[in-house]
């Protein structure tokens, strides 16, 4: 066993590190202040081939693996949670499963213009009235000659809106529930595709969320990922590797919160020494550090055992579950370190303790990671 990171994985990391801390960072406040995508970013992270590290080259990525792409979510999410996110779906949720299931034909027109970041990916499941029992979706996806015609509505989508490629899960057979779910690549310049709501959040304001409408939304029969009725289990196992990039991205956020901690805690006197010097702060402090630390390796191995071709299922969910709580606890605590200041604009510890909690929400919420986990641990 080697915990040591190899080096292309450690110059990786420094080659993201300081792409995130000289372009991303920079603007990170008045972006979130904002709720502004900057596409510039993602155009240079195109650049650095940030934008397909797991794919093969042949399909325009950095052949890389799946520790390389969360090391580089984490980097991003330091410092900018958005910006971390907004790769993370368009990887994980879109790259993905057209990776795994698509066709040849599917991977050159699709999968290469996302490695090469020229085409942002979405995932869209959720729709009003399912999120945690996705199964219940009511949109439906109809043959009609060489074409599928998609009606109904998803909600709360990543990269909703800037997304060019949209991975879209519709019944087609309504009376199989979840075995008659399909998945279809769904070009955003189709017609009756419609970009409806834009959510104003809470945190990962620079990440846009939007609804997607399907008004009689005709989208050719090649379209089609995998077979007819497959649709679900392409959704739950993109779900297993995405909960590694939402890991991923809630330990960067907890990284950037305790570095934040740490600098002010050395530096802020009160009682005439810095507060670090009083046990109530060190020990929250190590507290931190050590939770960041065993979220991180939960991550690492999550990421190893999928490019490994090992199962993953469980050990990203419970990386999901880690991670998103250490997250929220780090963020929370580093405010309270930072005591009245930390309230405040100022300082980044406020925007990363809003930016947490969504990690305990989406890619399935922290009470389905352990409806998923205790479901392995029982059957
Ligand atoms: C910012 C943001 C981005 C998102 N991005 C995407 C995206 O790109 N694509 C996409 O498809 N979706 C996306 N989502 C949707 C997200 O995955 C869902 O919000 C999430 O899965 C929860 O669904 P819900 O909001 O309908 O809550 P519900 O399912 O209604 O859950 C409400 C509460 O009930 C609890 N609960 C529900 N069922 C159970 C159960 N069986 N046992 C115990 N507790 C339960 C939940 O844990 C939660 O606390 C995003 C959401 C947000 C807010």
């Amino acid at each position: 066993m080697n915990f040591q990171l190899s080096e292309e994985h450690q110059q990786l990391r420094e080659m993201v590190r300081d792409f995130a801390e000289n372009e991303v960072a920079p603007t990170a406040k008045e972006r979130d202040e904002e709720a502004r995508f900057d596409r510039e970013i993602w155009d240079k992270m195109a650049e650095l081939g940030l934008t397909g590290i797991p794919w093969p080259e042949e399909y325009g990525g950095a052949g890389f693996d799946y520790l390389a792409y969360v090391i580089a979510v984490e980097e991003l999410s330091r410092v900018c949670a958005s910006t971390g996110v907004t790769l993370s779906a368009h990887t994980s949720l879109a790259g993905w499963p057209v990776y795994k299931f698509g066709t040849e034909e599917q991977k050159q027109k699709y999968l290469r213009p996302m490695a090469e970041g020229k085409k942002i990916g979405a995932y869209c499941l959720t729709e009003p009235g399912s999120g945690s029992d996705a199964g219940a979706m009511k949109t439906t996806a109809v043959l009609d000659g060489n074409e599928y015609v998609i009606n109904g509505s998803k909600i709360f989508i990543t990269n909703g809106g800037i997304a060019d490629i949209y991975i879209v899960f519709a019944l087609t057979n309504p009376e199989e529930k979840t075995r008659g779910v399909s998945a279809f690549i769904v070009e955003s310049s189709f017609p009756g595709f419609q970009v409806g709501k834009k959510e104003d959040k809470m945190g990962i304001r620079s990440s846009p969320t939007a609804e997607i409408i399907f008004d009689n939304c005709r989208v050719p029969k090649e379209n089609l990922l995998g077979e007819e009725g497959q649709g679900f289990k392409i959704a739950m196992q993109t779900l297993d590797g995405g909960r590694n990039g939402i890991a991923a991205q809630a330990v960067g956020i907890a990284q950037g919160a305790l570095d934040a901690a740490v600098e002010y805690a050395k530096n802020r006197e009160q009682f005439g020494k810095p507060i670090a010097a009083n046990q109530g702060v060190s020990f929250k402090l190590a507290d931190m550090a050590t939770a960041v630390e065993a979220s991180r390796l939960l991550t690492y191995q999550a990421a190893w055992l999928e490019s490994n071709g090992l199962p993953y299922g469980k050990a990203s969910a419970m990386a999901k579950l880690m991670a998103g709580d250490t997250a929220m606890k780090v963020t929370t605590d580093a405010v309270q370190i930072f005591g009245g200041y930390g309230y405040t604009k100022e300082y980044p510890v406020e925007r990363f303790m809003r930016d947490a909690k969504i990690t305990q929400i989406y890619e399935g919420t922290q009470e389905i990671q352990r409806v998923v986990i205790s479901r392995m641990l029982l059957k």
